[in-house]
C-alpha cells in the first residue's frame, strides 16, 4: 500500500548525503545555509516547536514576508508530523482571521511587521501561542533555535499524511484550505524534475511568495527534493529579479513567476545587456503568456517554458514546452506524467478533440479536498475526478488549451460565450488598460456580456468605438451588451479579477437584472 510508506525527510536525507552543499540563501537577511547547517536549524526548531505541545496532525500558521525562515518552518513541521499553513499577509485581518478559524492552528509563527495583527489574533482566542521572528535578528524565534539541541529523530510519516494546508488564492470566492499530503509534494517534485529538468546543480530563484503553492512549491520546493539551491527574494521586485538573474555568482538555472513578473523584467533598459546564458529555463504560469513576452526571450535564447495548475493539483498539471512557443500559441500544453487530464462535456462524458468542456484530473498529485469543508469537496469530485473549473478543450496531438472559469461561461441565444475571448480582444484597443466580461441576465438573449473597461488616461475612447473594435474582432454573439468604464477593476489578494466583486457591481447597478 503505497499510502503506508514513509515519506522521506527532504532535508534530513540531504544533510547526509551532500552536507556541504548550499541549500538556501534568503537574499533581503544576507543569510545562506548548506544541507548540513539548514538541517540542523530544522531540527533544533522542531525540538523548539515540541515544547509549545505541536505533534503530529497539529497545525503551525506563519504570517510573513518571504523569509527562509518559512523553508525551515515547513521542514521542522515534517520533522514533527505536523501540518504546515502558509497564511497570505495580502488579505485584510478579517479574511485572514476567517482562514485562522478554519485551520485552527495551535501556533502561529510572525514576522515582526504583523505584531499587530498576530497579538490581536491571540488577543480574540483563535491562536494560543505565538512566536516572533525577524529574519535572523534576535527575536524569540532565534532565542528558541539557539537553546534547543538538534538530536531530535524525524518522525515517521506516510504518504497519505498531510503535510501542509495551501489556502487557493480567493479568485472566485473565499479561499478554501487544500489538503496537501506528501505524496503530492513527492509526485509533484517529480513532475517538476520531468518537465523543468531541476537536479542537485539546480540553483532556483523565487520571488513569488510562498503562501501559495507557485511559490513555495514552484520552483522552490522541487529544488529541495533535488538538494539543490534555493534562491529566495523578500518580494517582487523586477530590476533586483534582472540583477540576481545575471549574477554569475547566483548562477540561476530556474526560476517561476507569473507572465507580468517576465514581462516587467524584460521592459528593463538593462534587460538587454544582461547575461542570461546560464539559465536552464524559466517557467511561467497562472495565466496566459503575451506574444510580446515570448519573443523577449526567445530573443535572447532563454528556454520559456508555460504551464497550467491549481493548488488543489500541486502546481503543474501540464507544461509547454519552449520548443512548443511558438507553433501552440495559447496552449498551456501538454499533462505531466503523474496525472491523468480529460474534458468533460455537460453531462460529464469525455469529451472529443478541440470540444470546450470542464477541465478535470486525477492522480497522485491531486488534493483529497478540502479542511474542513467536506460539501466543498464533494462538489469538486465527479467519480473519482477532481473537477478544476476551468473551461478547457485539447486538441488532436493532445495539447490543452485553457479557455477560461468554467463558472464565468454564459449562454447567450444558446451559444456558449467565454468571456476571456472578449476580455483578450477589449485589451488589444490601444487606449484600455484593463478589461473584464461577465455574463448578465437578459430578457431577449437569457444572458448578455457587461464589459467593464479602464480607459488609459488621456485617451478619448466611447463605447461605440469598443463596440465596432469588437465587432471587427468577434462573432455577433459575442459583443457585450453594456460597456461600463471604470477607474479600476476589482482584484483578489492573489491580483487576479475578482468577477464576484463585478457581478455584485451589476446587481447593485441594475437590480432587476442580476445574474440568474
Ligand atoms: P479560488 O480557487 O479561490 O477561486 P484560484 O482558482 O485563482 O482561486 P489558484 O489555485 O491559485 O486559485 O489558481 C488556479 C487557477 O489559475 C486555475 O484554476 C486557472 O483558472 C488559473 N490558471 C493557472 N494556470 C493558468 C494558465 N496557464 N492559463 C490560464 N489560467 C491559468
Ligand atoms: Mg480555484
Amino acid at each position: 500500500e503505497l499510502a503506508n510508506y514513509a515519506a522521506p525527510d527532504w532535508i534530513g536525507h540531504y544533510a547526509q548525503q551532500t552536507p556541504d552543499k548550499l541549500a538556501m540563501t534568503d537574499v533581503h537577511s544576507r543569510r545562506t545555509y548548506t544541507y548540513r547547517a539548514m538541517n540542523e536549524r530544522c531540527s533544533r526548531l522542531a525540538s523548539f516547536l515540541r515544547t509549545k505541545k505541536i505533534g503530529p496532525g497539529e497545525r503551525v500558521a506563519v504570517l510573513c514576508h518571504n523569509s527562509t525562515d518559512i523553508f525551515e518552518i515547513q521542514f521542522a513541521c515534517r520533522k514533527l508530523g505536523a501540518i504546515f499553513v502558509p497564511l497570505n499577509w495580502r488579505l485584510a485581518q478579517a479574511e485572514l482571521s476567517a482562514i485562522i478559524r478554519n485551520a485552527e492552528p495551535r501556533l502561529l509563527i510572525y514576522g515582526h511587521e504583523f505584531s499587530l495583527m498576530a497579538e490581536a489574533f491571540h488577543a480574540s482566542g483563535i491562536v494560543p501561542n505565538l512566536i516572533e521572528t525577524r529574519d535572523g535578528q534576535a527575536s524569540p524565534y532565534e532565542t528558541g533555535i539557539a537553546e534547543h539541541d538538534a538530536s531530535l529523530e524525524a518522525v515517521p510519516v506516510t504518504h497519505s499524511d498531510i503535510f501542509a494546508i495551501m489556502y487557493t488564492s480567493g479568485t472566485t470566492g473565499q479561499p478554501k484550505g487544500v489538503i496537501i499530503t506528501h505524496r503530492m509534494t513527492i509526485f509533484s517534485a517529480v513532475n517538476g524534475m520531468m518537465k523543468a529538468s531541476v537536479k542537485g546543480t539546480s540553483n532556483g530563484l523565487t520571488f513569488l511568495p510562498l503562501f501559495h503553492v507557485g511559490g513555495l512549491f514552484l520552483m522552490a520546493n522541487f529544488i529541495f527534493h533535488a538538494g539543490g539551491h534555493n534562491i529566495l527574494m523578500r518580494t517582487f521586485d523586477p530590476g533586483q529579479a534582472l540583477a540576481i538573474l545575471g549574477d554569475p555568482r547566483f548562477s540561476i538555472t530556474h526560476s517561476f513567476g507569473v507572465p507580468t513578473n517576465f514581462s516587467m523584467i524584460a521592459e528593463l533598459p538593462a534587460y538587454a545587456d544582461t547575461d542570461l546564458s546560464h539559465l536552464e529555463c524559466l517557467t511561467v504560469g497562472g495565466a496566459p503568456s503575451p506574444m510580446a513576452l515570448l519573443e523577449a526571450y526567445a530573443k535572447k535564447g532563454v528556454k520559456l517554458q508555460q504551464g497550467w495548475g491549481m493548488t488543489e493539483t500541486t502546481t503543474l498539471g501540464t507544461m509547454l514546452a519552449a520548443r512548443d512557443a511558438f507553433t501552440k500559441i495559447g496552449s498551456a500544453g501538454q499533462p505531466v506524467m503523474h496525472a491523468e487530464l480529460t474534458i468533460f462535456d455537460d453531462d460529464f462524458q469525455h469529451a472529443s478533440p478541440d470540444a470546450v468542456g470542464q477541465l478535470a484530473i486525477r492522480g497522485p498529485t491531486v488534493t483529497p479536498g478540502y479542511w474542513r469543508q467536506p460539501a466543498a469537496t464533494a462538489e469538486a469530485f465527479h467519480q473519482g475526478w477532481f473537477l478544476t473549473g476551468d473551461a478547457a478543450q485539447c486538441d488532436a496531438d493532445g495539447y490543452y488549451a485553457i479557455v477560461d472559469r468554467w463558472k464565468d461561461m454564459y449562454i447567450s441565444g444558446g451559444e456558449n460565450v467565454y468571456p476571456a475571448e472578449i476580455e483578450n480582444v477589449l485589451s488589444g484597443i490601444s487606449g484600455v488598460v484593463e478589461a473584464a466580461v461577465i455574463g448578465v441576465a437578459d430578457s431577449k438573449w437569457g444572458e448578455v456580456g457587461c464589459a467593464y473597461v479602464v480607459r488609459r488616461s488621456g485617451t478619448v475612447l466611447t463605447a461605440a468605438d469598443v463596440i465596432s473594435h469588437c465587432a471587427n474582432n468577434l462573432a455577433r454573439f459575442k459583443l457585450p451588451k453594456y460597456i461600463r468604464f471604470v477607474d479600476a477593476i476589482p482584484h483578489s489578494a492573489a491580483g487576479k479579477i475578482s468577477k464576484p466583486e463585478l457581478r455584485a457591481a451589476f446587481a447593485r447597478e441594475a437590480p432587476n437584472h442580476g445574474h440568474p
